[in-house]
């Protein structure tokens, strides 16, 4: 449970061995017998003869039901679920994928519909009728009765009905002569003490079924493979023909049920051309099936279970050759020992049509024989097959479970997947995103909402209680609650009461926070005490709980030459623990294992002496040397990455520095300094001069939903100045929808130093800037749409004041206004389009300084501020002989990038055409030829182009190449274009004396031109 080097403080706390033994004691009695929660459930046995007709894709059947009401109610009322009735236009199901932007069962006409009609159904020997209560849905039946049913009396109801799959395959489908059927016929509604759990189908939530008998005769062609569940008294499957490990003989296990099993006489006198066969299953909720004449059969056995493996032609090196059947059967032997003997005599993996994965009793559905999906789906023949949960009261229960299981599976085998999953919890967390895993499935803000909730904060619900309880007891939990619970409905308070009793712990707390809300924890280390006490130390350590969540603390005292542990419960919000060492103390560190899913791990370790270098900067900071494109992200302490920075310009010669980047979690703390010394070498009176750059950003103590702050202060080049921004982005469903944006900023920028500037960005006067942003992205049709705006409100001024300046016509006051729309979308596999509108204006009484102005080409001068390539005369990607875009403003990427006006709007469209997709590739992942033009006209007085004169209309056209790449976690794109037409040459970037409107012309860019 500990690292190796870490051993348990001495001696143990007298109350803690207490409860241990107290744990243990309570273990030698728990009764492996019948729950203790006061319990019922109906009893029900479906009797169902049906045929096959292939032609159609319809299942007729007739169903007899016996239900005997072992409630302590009277029931007037009678309900069954018409589960496929969900796979139609009008459905529920089909109303919730329209309002997330899905087309599946909304657009299928028939015969590609699925439906289940019932007819002529008789109740206690009388004609009912039916009424569908969520109309138009029709996915719940009810019927009245004709005489109430009265505590521990039975009733048989009768009725014929019509099924079909759907073409379009969700959990069940058909394709040709494969035939996936689940959920087929009419259910019975489960009655639990909620009452008649009528739930419509929709895509957030499964099933839930009464534990019954099942005798399915089928009657279906001749050639047909065919797997179920339940075991086949008589008839031929199909099997044997199918086996492709004919040395091994098929099991059958016919008589599996004994006594019970009812006459295997019905199979013969099948029509010629047809086979009958009986199947036969107990304790189950649910009988599922599969039919393909195609599949290929390989069996095999875990103990006394069964494997039955039907695949598909074609997945011989996938499935075949014994490759499912034995990660069947590792599945198997995993969860033999996680909860207890499987509870039913086969399991069936198949083939399924579609992707993914489904489990039914004794059967999985599966796309795929990927091992995590088999001991998932296999699982769940545990986790709602044999503990058959409400899926949709607390899917939790059984989606949560299952993941928590596959990936203390894949624990074992040195795949750890916690860490990953806590982190994606913890962002969502973070963002105000997440939901809590005990809400009804239709309750979820969105079907992505509903799986993060009941997966992956299920799962991590199962992953805290093991850090809670620990390895062994968590084990026991497990074994306990299969033992006492399995063919019987469970719910939380079962899982709880069976967890609180095995570990002898009070678990509402957690049970409270990690189920029923979605809170953050944050532990910290307090104020600390060392004292010497006999021959070693003694160390107070005060935990401050600053959140809300409550999770208990493990407090580790590192010491030189040992480490001494202590537990506390968390409760407090603040709170003294002692612990001891026989070395000198030096390090308190919460939670050393990284289990309390705390947010701010920088508060929980405290030096107890000097330590260089993280003295300096956060205890137990992680130093590194930075390499550009990757920046290292840990879970528990602050990243510094150091890394030497070099470029050049034409008046500071080569500059060297270092650059300093912070994070933690890869989204708080990403401070940014750079320190910098241009040596004035390569250039006639280099300018020598030392600069900084100081960045903070998302600070933790500032730490608010969805929101970012950054904090600039520099000297730098010829200008020094601050920023202060904050930024608000939102996105109501994670999935589909709008995305929104704010931003406000003030910035402030003085030049000092004009031997850095450019004269054609720059006036010689500092700005005072407050700027509001705003955003939007969405989806319209096949558009990806964005839209970007903003105004902002300046003023300008120099050394002799607001009103003075190098300008006579320059006005202190300016405002200036920005309105940018991108759309874009693929035409067909290999074409895309790209359109952008932009408009932008800039001005006071007259125009507004040089440096605020709206830029012709792409972006502006403050723009250009943090990117030492771009922003001083003369840098790497602003020489006299580098084309570069920056993209921005009107971005006429083939003028000159300083010439700028009053006013202006443009338009740039871009079609692109793939050429190369390699995905995995990291260089030239995908190449695309693209066409493109940019077209732009001044409004207005036009003032402050570059050779002067009114800016009227100006565009460019021409043709170029992009690639994109990625070196580690960065992305980007290098595109060159060529725009070989320009509308005034002369205002050309890579203008030559002479140059007509057309000529060869390039520029290149590490970014999209839209
Ligand atoms: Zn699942």
């Amino acid at each position: 449970m500990f690292p190796a080097n870490v051993h348990p403080a001495r001696p143990p706390p007298l109350l803690e061995s207490l409860v241990i033994v107290l744990a243990l004691l309570a273990l030698q009695q728990i009764p492996a017998s019948a729950p203790a929660i006061p319990y019922w459930q109906q009893d029900v046995a479906y009797e169902i003869t049906a045929r096959l007709d292939e032609p159609t894709g319809v299942l007729s059947g007739g169903e007899r039901i016996r239900y005997r009401n072992a409630s302590p109610d009277t029931l007037s009322t009678f309900s069954l679920h018409l589960y496929l009735n969900a796979f139609r236009p009008g459905s529920r199901w089909a109303d919730a994928d329209s309002v997330e932007g899905r087309r599946r069962f909304n657009d299928l006409r028939d015969p590609d519909f699925a439906f289940n009609h019932v007819r002529d159904v008789r109740i206690m020997g009388e004609a009912a009728e039916p009424v569908y209560p969520f109309a138009p849905d029709s996915t719940i039946v009810r019927f009245a009765l004709p005489r109430p049913l009265l505590p521990g009396d039975s009733m048989t109801v009768e009725m014929n009905w019509d099924a079909r799959p759907s073409t379009v395959p969700r959990r069940q489908g058909r394709q040709g002569r494969r035939f996936d059927f689940a959920q087929w016929y009419p259910k019975v509604v489960v009655y639990d003490r909620h009452g008649w759990e009528e739930h419509t189908l929709t895509p957030a939530g499964e099933f839930y079924g009464e534990f019954g008998r099942f005798t399915v005769d089928l009657d279906v062609p001749e050639d047909q493979v065919v797997g179920a569940t339940g075991v086949p008294v008589c008839g031929d499957p199909g099997w044997e023909h199918a086996n492709r490990t004919p040395d091994q003989p098929v099991e059958y296990q016919r008589d599996y049920y004994g006594a019970a099993t009812p006459p295997a006489d019905v199979c013969a006198g099948a029509a010629p051309g047809r086979k009958r066969i009986r199947w036969y299953a107990e304790k189950v909720h649910h009988f599922a099936m599969s039919l393909n004449p195609a599949y290929r059969y390989e069996g095999g056995h875990f103990g006394n279970v069964a494997v039955h493996v039907l695949y598909q032609p074609g997945d011989e090196a996938t499935w075949g050759g014994g490759i499912a059947v034995q990660r069947t059967q590792t599945a198997l032997a995993w969860l033999d020992q996680l909860f207890g003997p499987f509870g039913w005599p086969q399991i069936t993996n198949v083939h399924r049509i579609e992707g993914g994965g489904t489990e039914f009793p004794m059967m999985v559905h599966n796309g795929s024989a990927d091992q995590g999906l088999i001991v998932h789906e296999v699982g769940h023949n545990y986790v709602m097959g044999l503990l058959a949960n409400n899926e949709w009261r607390e899917g939790w229960l059984d989606e949560g479970f299952t993941s928590f299981q596959t990936s203390w599976f894949w624990e074992t085998m040195g795949r750890p997947s916690y860490g990953a999953t806590e982190a994606q919890v913890l962002d969502l967390d973070l963002d105000d995103y997440s939901e809590p895993p005990s809400l009804e499935a239709q309750a979820y803000r969105d079907f992505t909402s509903y799986n993060l909730a009941i997966y992956t904060r299920g799962e991590l619900f199962f992953h805290q209680l093991r850090a809670i309880v620990g390895d062994a007891t968590m084990h026991r939990i497990l074994q306990t609650f299969y033992e006492r619970w399995k063919y019987h409905h469970v719910d939380e308070a079962a899982f709880r009461s069976v967890a609180e009793e095995v570990s002898g712990r009070n678990l509402s707390t957690f049970f409270a926070q990690w189920l029923h809300s979605v809170e953050l924890y944050d532990y910290a280390v307090g104020r600390v005490r060392t004292l010497r006490r006999g021959d070693g130390w003694v160390t107070r350590v005060e935990v401050v709980r600053k959140a809300p969540g409550r999770f208990p603390q493990d407090v580790a005292v590192i010491a030189a030459r040992d480490t001494g542990l202590a537990r506390t419960d968390g409760l407090a919000e603040r709170e003294w623990v002692e612990v001891a060492t026989r070395s000198r103390p030096r390090q308190v560190l919460l939670d050393p294992l990284v289990r309390s899913h705390d947010w701010n791990m920088l508060n929980n370790r405290k030096l107890l002496r000097f330590s260089f270098p993280e003295s300096f900067a956060s205890p137990g900071a992680d130093f590194y040397f930075h390499r550009y494109f990757s920046t290292r992200v840990r879970r528990d302490r602050l990243t510094v990455g150091l890394h030497p920075v070099a470029w050049y310009n034409d008046a500071g010669g080569v500059t060297l520095g270092v650059r300093i980047r912070d994070d933690y979690l890869g989204r708080f703390s990403q401070n940014v300094s750079f320190v910098t010394h241009s040596t004035g070498w390569g250039v006639d009176h280099g300018v020598e001069d030392d600069d900084f750059f100081l960045r903070v950003r998302n600070p933790v103590f500032l730490r608010a939903p969805n929101t970012s702050q950054t904090l600039d202060a520099y000297n730098v080049e010829g200008r020094f100045g601050a920023t202060a921004a904050v930024e608000w982005s939102r996105r109501p469903h994670l999935s589909f929808g709008p995305s929104w944006t704010r931003g406000a900023s003030l910035q402030w920028v003085q030049p000092d130093d004009f031997r850095y500037l450019d004269r054609g960005y720059y006036d010689d006067v500092g700005t005072v800037e407050l700027r509001l942003a705003n955003g939007l992205g969405t989806e319209a049709g096949r558009w990806q749409l964005d839209f970007r705006s903003s105004v902002a409100g300046g003023l300008a001024y120099n050394r002799n004041g607001l009103a003075a300046s190098g300008r006579t016509d320059l006005n202190p006051f300016y405002g200036r206004a920005t309105i940018e729309g991108t759309a874009r979308r693929r035409l067909g596999a290999r074409f895309g389009l790209g359109a952008r509108v932009y408009a932008g204006v800039a001005s006071g009484d007259e125009a507004a300084a040089k440096q605020r102005q709206i830029y012709v080409q792409g972006a502006d001068p403050l723009e250009r501020l943090v990117n030492p390539f771009l922003r001083s005369r003369g840098s790497l990607l602003e020489g006299q002989d580098v084309n570069y875009h920056q993209p921005g403003g009107a971005g006429v990427r083939g003028i000159d990038p300083r010439v700028s006006t009053t006013a202006l709007v443009a338009l740039n469209l871009e079609l692109e055409r793939t050429m190369l997709a390699r995905p995995k590739a990291a260089l030239f992942s995908r190449v695309a030829l693209a066409a493109f033009t940019d077209l732009a006209h001044g409004i207005g007085e036009g003032a402050g182009t570059l050779p002067g004169g009114t800016l009227r209309f100006i565009g460019d056209a021409g043709v170029g190449l992009r690639a994109e790449h990625r070196i580690g976690d960065t992305r980007f794109v290098t595109r060159f274009d060529l725009p070989l037409w320009v509308s005034r040459p002369e205002l050309a970037q890579d203008a030559e004396a002479g140059d007509g409107e057309l000529a060869f012309r390039w520029v290149f860019s590490f970014q999209p031109g839209l």
